[in-house]
């Protein structure tokens, strides 16, 4: 069986952005608003409570130091502390179910497979994916929103 770790946005860049109001990899400013959908938090993974809680929209390179062309999007993170998801080869409870596109990336960024799942398994289809030796990660997004989620790491 293939393990894998849940990893998500580092630390830094959370406290930077909830510090400076910019995000730190392109200095654009960050909006906050009360969540007024279903707003993943890419720091700790859990759900920003809507209409309850604040939250940061900021642009994330999630392939900064993973090779290039980087892939800037939107996220969302609390705009008060959390504590960084730590998980290991197990999809977090909020995501299972969902609408979820797993990409698998090799070495030099290349993109090796991409899956698009419906209805659940989703810890069986990242393992057969990291079976493949190939397969150094996997970027996981929201398949309607195509935002980027996490990413799974090979352990
Ligand atoms: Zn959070």
């Amino acid at each position: 069986m293939s393990s894998f770790r849940v990893a998500a946005i580092p630390t830094e860049i959370a406290e930077s952005v909830r510090k400076t109001g910019k995000d730190p990899q392109y200095g654009f400013p960050v909006h906050m608003e009360v969540a007024a959908g279903r707003a993943p938090c890419r720091h700790c993974l859990q759900l920003i409570r809507m209409k309850e809680e604040k939250l940061f929209l900021f642009t994330y390179d999630p392939f900064q130091e993973l090779g290039v062309p980087p892939l800037p999007g939107p996220v969302y993170i609390h705009a008060g502390p959390c504590e960084r998801h730590v998980g290991a080869s197990s999809i977090p409870e909020e995501y299972r179910g969902r609408q979820l596109t797993f990409a698998a990336y090799g070495t030099s960024r290349q993109l090796m497979t991409e899956l698009r799942l419906t209805n659940g398994n989703e810890d069986e289809e990242a393992q057969a994916l990291f079976a493949n030796p190939v397969v150094k990660y996997i970027h996981v997004r929201s398949t309607e929103a195509g935002c980027y989620l996490f990413r799974l790491d090979r352990m």
